[in-house]
């Protein structure tokens, strides 16, 4: 029998889902059992040419609907989210094996979220009128063109939406290519946004691997790429952009700085500790797996952690009282699993946690080390799994330079009751997305990215609509023209 996850084909494309089966194909795993639910397969060449010349196409017209009937339709394509949340979620747990707990509250809701906020942007994208005398400029807010967005595995249907929903409000179209981990909730986001209403072709998904990505991205008609990835991807695809010119926002990983002050409230830093290191079991990029204890609570800290870390419900997602679930893919759960191992041969304290958990499917134990050092491997590396690091400190200054100490710049966080030092430390941290008293809040409507080697560009929020339009300036001129000759 057909698992109920399987889609009724690989790719969808103008208004349809479309099928190629001389694409390589590509086996979805269900990360809570080990089992294949689904298949799909590789775009082909053909289904890629499909794809960039049916959203080439559909931008033209789509672009001359007004902002007020494309925000209508984004909005509605979020009512259509919301009121089958339940049945996304389960799929977003089947694409990702997070628990329904989560995929309930962060992902339909999320993509819904994005959708909501540029539908209701769309009839407000203006350009000015610039007086110049008897002259005037006046200024165009313009689309790109064809947008390809590019996705990580952790937020497949998010991820979706966060770059879909900006490119549509703006009069672009996209074609997007999910993670092969996790094919299958794009899928219904395309077809959600037909059900609203959208024109065919302005929405596609294709299916497949680095080379896929790396077809669309080369591709001379396309005119921004949108990449939720690894910092080694983004490289790869950043510099294939830019040979073409291309406009890109780069979504990159992270080793973000949590820095807790003895003066904090210590549950409070211990919730936004666990919360910047085990939702979706780690697989976050902007998690503060650098946790900085200042020395005066470590071990108070450390204890505290340890019993509310105990209390994690590890087992079935599809089971709402289940609070912690399985790595995404084998793959990764042998990439987390090495990790640990380094922290235990570089010295760490093992604290909790440090194993596969006892289950079939992909589960590591929420994982905490105590007494890392800067240069340890865990300390510097990007694990994207459930291991936090916790490292001591004694002053504010030596915190802030340590912090600073890596090529990544996604997040940081400072725990502290003291507001003067939380504005004062977070103004010297190098990181795109902050937080006082918190940790992982990802709001639509607050801008999100990173510096340094973390990203470039911003998803989210007004700023997003600057990545997603360029501006044309007209100069009109009211009285004759001067010439030298
Ligand atoms: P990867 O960098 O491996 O892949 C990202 C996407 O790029 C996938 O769809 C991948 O395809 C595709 N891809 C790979 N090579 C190329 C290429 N040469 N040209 C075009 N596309 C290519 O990341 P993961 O999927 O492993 O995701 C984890 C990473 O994502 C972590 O480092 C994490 O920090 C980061 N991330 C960042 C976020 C942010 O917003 N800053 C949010 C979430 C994750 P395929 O995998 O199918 O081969």
């Amino acid at each position: 029998m057909t698992h109920p996850a399987q889609p009724k084909a690989s790719h969808f494309i103008n208004g349809e889902y479309v099928e190629d089966t001389a694409g390589t194909p590509i086996p979805v795993i269900y990360a809570a059992t080990g089992e294949q639910i689904a298949t799909v397969y590789a775009a082909t060449p053909a289904i890629v040419e499909r794809a960039l010349s049916t959203a080439k196409e559909a931008q033209k017209a789509w672009a001359k609907m007004t902002g007020t009937e494309r925000g209508r339709i984004l909005r509605r394509a979020a009512d259509i989210m919301r009121e089958r949340n339940h049945e996304l979620s389960v799929l977003e747990t089947y694409d990702t094996g997070k628990p329904l707990q989560e995929t309930l509250v962060a992902d339909a809701t999320s993509g819904a979220d994005a959708l909501e906020y540029f539908g209701g942007l769309a009839a407000s994208l203006t350009g000015e009128h610039i007086p110049m005398g008897e002259d005037w400029v006046y200024t165009v807010r313009e689309a790109l063109g064809l947008c390809v967005g590019i996705g990580a595995w952790n937020y497949p249907t998010q991820i979706a939406c966060w770059k879909g929903a900006p490119a549509l409000a703006c009069g672009n179209s996209m074609v997007f290519k999910p993670s092969e981990t996790t094919p299958l909730c794009a899928l219904k986001v395309a077809e959600i946004l037909i059900e609203a209403g959208a024109p065919a072709g302005i929405y596609n998904v294709v299916q497949g691997m680095g080379e896929v990505g790396s077809a669309l991205v080369t591709d001379p008609r396309v005119d921004k790429v949108s990449l939720t990835g690894s910092v080694p991807t983004g490289k790869k695809v950043y510099a294939a952009a830019a040979e073409g010119m291309k406009h890109v926002t780069m979504e990159l990983g992270g080793k973000s700085p949590l820095i807790i002050f003895d003066d904090a409230d210590i549950d409070n830093a211990v919730g936004g500790a666990i919360n910047g290191n085990f939702y979706s079991s780690g697989q976050v990029c902007s998690n503060g797996t650098r946790v900085f204890v200042q020395k005066g609570i470590k071990e108070k800290f450390l204890a505290r952690l340890a019993e509310r870390t105990g209390n994690a419900i590890i087992g079935d997602p599809m089971d709402e009282a289940t609070s912690f679930g399985p790595m995404v893919s084998e793959n990764q759960m042998n990439i987390v699993l090495g990790y640990i191992e380094k922290g235990k041969e570089e010295g760490a304290r093992l604290i909790c946690g440090g194993k596969r958990a006892d289950k079939d499917g992909f589960f590591v134990e929420p994982t905490v080390f105590a007494d890392v050092t800067d240069d340890m491997t865990i300390a510097r590396e990007e694990i994207f799994g459930p291991v936090m690091s916790v490292l001591d400190f004694d002053t504010e200054e030596e915190v802030i330079a340590r912090a600073n100490d890596t090529e990544f710049g996604l997040s940081a966080g400072v725990f502290t009751n003291d507001f003067s030092r939380a504005h004062r430390v977070i103004g010297q941290l190098e990181a795109g997305s902050c937080f006082i008293n918190s940790y992982n809040d990802a709001p639509v409507e607050a801008p999100f990215g990173g510096v340094k080697a973390s990203g470039v560009g911003r998803e989210n929020s007004k700023e997003a609509i600057k990545h997603f339009s360029q501006v044309k300036s007209v100069y009109v001129r009211m009285g004759d023209v001067e010439a030298a000759f």
